[in-house]
């Protein structure tokens, strides 16, 4: 072990997900049984700009395992990004004598937790996301919980559906990424999904439902991302003028945050917590941890952050710049290969609709 390193904090950032929790528990014990301190920052990156911090000790992640939401608060602090906010975080992790920082968030927190690092502070991010939204990574911790909180909900709309032959346009959650739409979708016999991803055949989608009312199907579920914006409101309207089955439109926001967070959520929780710990006590820094085809592996965050705009189609001149051509090649890959699974899930869709 690093004798120099002994103290390390932890924070959620950003969106919270269910199993932040069972993160900061895993993150928090890991390090306790390897012999470190730790300090849990209140409200993400907050916490350090106003010195809200709290020693945590066996007994403080006691009971949380299961909970959903995160106890150490999350804020998104745009002070942070400012050189006066950064300047005042350094300054807290040096007056504490804070080694090393695990943080917990999506993209935005990765971005906070590269200018910590490269401000002399080692970091590794945790991807704490209920959207699945980091290219870098198959998987986010809370999606599994979202998306199960998502069925249920859809479940329910569908018994009153049935009961009334109607159409219901769910929207959940996802910023600009389309999985759970397309993955609820899928697990709820969806008739259409809309997600930005992939353009949205509305004729299709009408006639589809046309020709199952024909054949006596009563009840329909159309799941909209909300990246779409106010499009599944929109859609509700169109599909009822369209087809003349009556279409209500149903918005889950925030629901799909909350709750208890699944076996999966708990256990990856567990093993990235543990893993963040290893990774600094090794004195690594600025890697993001991610699950690629079921294992545990890390990235450089620089490198999560431009596979993320390359994937999106907002690369910036020079991004490239510092990568070779064989990491540039590996990017495209991943790009290709996520953009590939979604366009197979979503044919899915129509074809067993
Ligand atoms: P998420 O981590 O879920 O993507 P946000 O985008 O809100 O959520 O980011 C969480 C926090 O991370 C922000 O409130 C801010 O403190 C910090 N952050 C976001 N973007 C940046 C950035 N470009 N530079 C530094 N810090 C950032």
């Amino acid at each position: 072990m690093n004798k120099q390193f002994r103290k390390i904090a932890v924070l959620t950032s950003g969106g919270d997900a269910p199993g932040m929790n069972a993160c900061v528990r895993a993150v928090t014990r890991a390090a306790l049984s390897r012999g470190l301190e730790v300090i849990g920052f209140y409200g993400g990156y907050s916490g350090l700009l106003n010195n809200k911090m709290k020693t945590l000790n066996h007994g403080d992640v006691s009971n949380i395992v299961n909970e959903g939401g995160t106890f150490l608060y999350t804020d998104r602090c745009l002070e942070f990004k400012t050189e006066e906010g950064m300047k005042k975080a350094i300054a807290c992790c040096r007056d504490n004598g804070i080694d090393g920082i695990v943080c917990i968030g999506g993209d935005g927190t990765f971005r906070g937790a590269t200018d910590l690092s490269n401000h002399g502070i080692p970091t590794i991010g945790l991807t704490g996301s209920i959207d699945n939204d980091i290219t870098a990574s198959d998987y986010t911790i809370g999606f599994d919980t979202a998306m199960n909180t998502v069925c249920v909900m859809i479940d329910r709309l569908r018994d009153t559906c049935e009961s009334h032959a109607r159409c219901n346009v769910v929207e959940v959650m996802g910023r600009d990424c389309g999985e759970i739409a397309l993955r609820t979708g899928i697990a709820c016999g969806a008739v259409a999904v809309a997600i930005p991803e992939i353009p949205f055949d509305e004729t299709a989608a009408f006639e589809k439902i046309k020709t199952l009312r024909a054949g006596g199907k009563r009840n329909f579920i159309v799941t909209v991302s909300e990246g779409l914006g106010k499009y599944g409101e929109e859609l509700a309207k169109k599909i009822e003028e369209a087809t003349g089955v009556e279409t209500k439109f149903a918005r889950l926001a925030h629901v799909c945050r909350g709750g208890r967070p699944t076996l999966r959520d708990r256990l990856t929780a567990a093993e990235m917590g543990t893993m963040a710990v290893e990774l600094m006590l090794e004195g690594k820094s600025n890697l993001v941890v991610v699950e690629r085809e079921g294992k545990l592996v890390t990235c450089d965050i620089n490198y999560s952050h431009i596979v993320d705009r390359m994937y999106k189609n907002k690369l910036k001149e020079g991004d490239l710049d510092p990568y070779s051509a064989e990491e540039i090649a590996s990017m495209k890959e991943l790009c290709a290969y996520r953009k590939a699974e979604i366009e197979r899930l979503y044919a899915m869709v129509g074809d067993l609709a």
